[in-house]
C-alpha cells in the first residue's frame, strides 16, 4: 500500500474520459421535454396502481442516492474483524451500483486493465465469471490456487505476493469470501497482507456475495475507508433473494468509485429494480432477509449432519459460511473421492429425479465434489432421499 498510486493504474483512456451528462443533471422539474421520453406514458393496456406511480416512461434516477444511503447504513457494521481497525463510516461516495455484481466485476476490469496488456489474478477454485469477463476484455488471468487442506481453502499468500512482486502488469486480484464453491471465509489477515504488499500497485477485490450467511461481523466492507486499494463486492442476489432484480454493489475509496461511475451506463439501475431494492433495504425488508437467512442456516446444519451419515460421502470440502455445501463423493469400491461417480450422480439426480445440484469435480482441490444449495426443508428431504437412492446405483 505504501506504493499505491491510483492515477498510475487507471487506463489512460478512462482517466481522460468525459462522462456522459444526462438531460436531468441540469433541470429536474417542470414540463420535461429534454430527454425525448414519451409523455403519454407506458404502452401497457392495463396498468396497476403501483405501476402508475412509477413513471416508467421516464428515465430512472442515474444516481440512486437513497439506495446507496440504505446500503451504507446496512454495512457500517464494526462488530467483527473491522472492530479495532481505524475505519470511517461508509457513505454513498463509497458505493457504485451495478446490474448484479457481474457488472461490477466487469467494470473494474474495464477501468484498470488495458486489453492485451494488463493481467489479473484469481485463486481457484473460484467463481467462473472472473475468467469469462477477463477473456471478453482480453485480459490474461494468472492463477494461484487456494491452499486446500481438508475443507479449509485459504489464500496461498506467499505465492500470491511473490507473483505480484514479479509481475507489475497484474492490476487486479479477485478473491471470494466466503468462497464459491468453497463456502469458506478467507482469513482477513491474509487479505490485509495483500493490501499491504510493499511494492505491487493494484487493487484487491473481495467478492462477498455470500457474506450474510457467514457469522455476523464478517464483512470487510468498512475497510474500504482505510485501504484505498480495496474494493468489496456484494449483491442482493443471494441472502436478499433478489437474483431476478439484478443489483450489485461495489464499495471502495471515493476516487475508485468516481472512475467506476464514469464508465457506468447512466441508467443501468431500472426504476423497477430500485423500487424493489428500496423495499428490501427498509427495516421490514432487512428483517425478512434475516429471518430467511436464519432458516437457511438452520437447514444447513441439518443437511450437514444428515449428509455426513452417508458412508459414500468423504471429507466435507466446504466450511459452513454460505448457503451451499461442497460435498465429496466417494467411489463405491475404492472409497476414494471420485469425480466420475460424482458426475454420474449429478446427471442421475437432474435427469431422473429433477433434483439439480452442481458438479464441481473438475475444480482444483475438488475431486468428487458436488455443490449443493441449501433449500427449504422439504426440498432438502427430497435431496437426501434421492442421494441415498443414487448411492445404491452408482
Ligand atoms: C452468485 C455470485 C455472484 C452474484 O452475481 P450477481 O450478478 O450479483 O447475481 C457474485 N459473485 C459470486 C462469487 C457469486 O457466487
Amino acid at each position: 500500500m505504501t506504493l499505491f498510486d491510483l492515477e498510475k493504474i487507471v487506463r489512460p483512456n478512462i482517466k481522460s474520459l468525459q462522462p456522459y451528462r444526462c438531460a436531468r443533471d441540469d433541470y429536474k422539474h417542470g414540463i420535461l421535454l429534454d430527454a425525448n421520453e414519451n409523455t403519454h406514458g407506458p404502452s401497457l393496456a392495463e396498468i396497476s396502481q403501483i405501476e402508475a406511480t412509477q413513471e416508467l416512461n421516464r428515465y430512472p434516477d442515474p444516481h440512486q442516492l437513497k439506495i446507496k444511503q440504505l446500503l451504507s447504513n446496512l454495512r457500517n457494521d464494526l462488530s467483527g474483524f473491522c472492530n479495532g481497525s481505524i475505519v470511517q463510516p461508509i457513505t454513498p461516495d463509497n458505493i457504485c451500483l451495478g446490474v448484479g455484481s457481474d457488472e461490477s466485476i466487469d467494470a473494474l476490469m474495464r477501468v484498470f486493465c488495458v486489453p492485451g496488456k494488463d493481467k489479473l489474478l484469481t485463486c481457484p477454485p473460484t467463481y467462473g465469471m472472473y475468467s469469462v469477463c477477463a477473456q471478453v476484455n482480453d485480459v490474461q488471468v494468472m492463477k494461484v490456487n487456494l491452499k486446500f487442506n481438508k475443507g479449509n481453502f485459504q489464500i496461498d499468500t506467499d505465492t500470491v505476493s511473490k507473483v505480484l512482486t514479479q509481475d507489475p502488469s497484474i492490476k487486479l486480484v479477485y478473491l471470494t469470501t466466503p468462497g464459491n464453491p468453497t463456502a469458506t471465509l478467507l482469513d482477513p489477515r491474509d487479505i490485509e497482507k495483500l493490501l499491504n504488499h510493499p511494492t505491487w500497485n493494484g487493487i484487491v477485490i473481495i467478492d462477498e456475495a455470500y457474506i450474510d450467511f457467514a457469522p455476523k461481523g464478517s464483512t470487510l466492507a468498512p475497510l474500504v475507508t482505510k485501504y484505498p486499494n480495496l474494493a468489496v463486492l456484494q449483491t442482493l442476489s443471494k441472502a436478499f433473494g433478489l437474483a431476478g432484480a439484478r443489483l450489485g454493489i461495489t464499495f471502495a475509496n471515493p476516487k475508485v468509485i468516481q472512475f467506476l461511475n464514469s464508465i457506468r451506463y447512466p441508467y443501468n439501475i431500472s426504476t423497477c429494480t430500485s423500487q424493489i431494492v428500496e423495499r428490501a433495504l427498509s427495516p421490514a425488508g432487512i428483517s425478512v432477509m434475516h429471518q430467511n437467512v436464519a432458516k437457511i442456516v438452520s437447514e444447513r446444519s441439518r443437511l450437514i449432519s444428515n449428509i455426513k451419515k452417508f458412508d459414500r460421502v468423504g471429507d466435507f470440502l466446504s466450511a459452513d459460511h454460505a448457503n451451499f455445501l461442497l460435498v465429496e463423493i466417494l467411489n463405491k469400491s475404492s472409497k476414494k473421492p471420485c469425480s466420475e461417480t460424482a458426475f454420474k450422480i449429478y446427471k442421475y439426480l437432474a435427469e431422473k429425479k429433477q433434483v439439480v445440484v452442481r458438479f464441481r469435480g473438475s475444480e482444483p482441490g475438488c475431486d468428487g465434489a458436488l455443490r449443493i444449495t441449501v433449500g427449504r426443508k422439504q426440498e432438502n428431504n427430497v435431496l437426501l432421499k434421492e442421494i441415498e437412492n443414487a448411492f445404491k446405483l452408482y
